[in-house]
């Protein structure tokens, strides 16, 4: 029996996954994956997060504005995610800060975070972020808001090692994909190295973030442009190099995974 698996990130409802996705959905169920949170990331894709975590039980469905999209906000942005939240109460995400992308607005950026993570905090509900060249200012903020009491996850955690304890003690769970087992992220192996047990995560970010060739035992491509995509019955080999890099049995890992990822997402 295959040990069951839960993948704490990915976008399944992408575009570019949809003409394949019964098939991806049953290679997932083939490797074991029992549950995985999928994100939305603006007001344009929830209404699919939402149709398809009705047909399939094994997704924990997820709605947040994401740092690229928040331009685009309509004047009932608010009304419309609560309304999906009423009916999904599970998760807010995936939001957050980004100083990487062109012509970003930090402030504006911040309006839209504060106001997702008062949400949550409302709610009781746990928040996945996404944050590029902004760590120490999502530091701060997270400092100046009320404590979120079910956590939250800084997913593809890329920040530095030196702020892995402060981001524990403002109650942060931490995910790692299979892009950081590219040669050029020994840094960032180091940094997942110094997470607690019971504070760490996996996550597959499909379609992105594909793999190096070793991990990636499902090639996927984009019908439309040719290029490969990352599937996320990945996760398998994902789990396995992750249980080797932290040197320990990738049963007890899963165990581990199963628990955390309970704690912080529930147990549906
Ligand atoms: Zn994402």
């Amino acid at each position: 029996m295959s040990l069951p698996l839960y993948d704490a990130h990915n976008h399944l409802r992408d575009e570019r996954l949809v003409s394949q996705l019964d098939d991806i959905l049953e290679h997932c169920r083939s490797v074991g994956v029992a549950r995985m949170v999928v994100n939305g990331t603006s007001e344009k894709d929830w209404p699919a997060v939402a149709a398809l975590a009705r047909v399939h039980n094994l997704i924990i469905p997820s709605f947040g504005y994401h740092p690229w999209y928040v331009r685009e906000r309509s004047n009932e942005w608010k009304q419309r995610m609560e309304a999906f939240l009423d009916e999904f109460p599970t998760a807010i995400g995936e939001i957050g800060l980004d100083r990487w992308m062109e012509n970003y607005d930090l402030p504006d950026q911040e309006r839209v975070f504060t106001t997702q993570f008062q949400l949550a905090c409302q709610r009781n509900l746990p928040i996945t972020i996404h944050c590029l060249k902004a760590w120490g200012r999502l530091h701060e903020l997270l400092k100046e808001l009320p404590e979120l009491k079910r956590g939250f996850l800084l997913h593809s955690y890329g920040g530095p090692v030196e702020m892995v304890k402060p981001f524990v003690e403002l109650g942060a769970y931490f995910s790692i994909s299979g892009y950081f087992a590219n040669e050029r992220k020994a840094r960032q192996r180091e940094a997942f190295k110094q997470i607690p047990d019971e504070r760490l995560l996996i996550e597959t970010d499909a379609p992105d973030m594909w793999p190096p060739d070793t991990l990636n035992q499902f090639p996927l491509i984009d019908p439309d442009t040719g290029k490969p995509m990352n599937h996320p019955a990945n996760l398998k080999s994902i789990y396995q190099w992750v249980a080797d890099l932290l040197e320990r049995p990738v049963e007890t890992l899963a165990r581990q995974m199963k628990e955390n990822f309970e704690r912080l997402f529930g147990s549906g």
